[in-house]
């Protein structure tokens, strides 16, 4: 059996941000093989799990939100 060597095993990924969830987790996609990272609470890059996907899209839902009251709320003291 010849051995496949796949490009990504001999030089590394090549990850792009492939989605922001927060300010500070992100979703990075390999350009190469689409093999998908993101980061965890902890700042570490690990594989994006389909457990970690529903956990991102609760992430974003939550921080889109905040960020559509702090724009509120910036509004209203600017009209103050
Ligand atoms: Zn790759």
């Amino acid at each position: 059996m010849a051995p496949t060597i796949l490009y990504c095993d001999f030089f590394g990924h090549k990850y792009e941000i492939s989605k922001k969830v927060t300010n500070h987790v992100k979703e990075y996609t390999c350009t190469c093989c689409k093999k998908q990272l993101t980061t965890n609470s902890n700042g570490k890059l690990i594989e994006l799990t389909p457990k970690y996907q529903e956990i991102n899209e609760a992430l974003s839902r939550i921080y889109n939100n905040r960020m559509m009251r702090l724009k509120q709320k910036t509004l209203s003291s600017s009209v103050y």
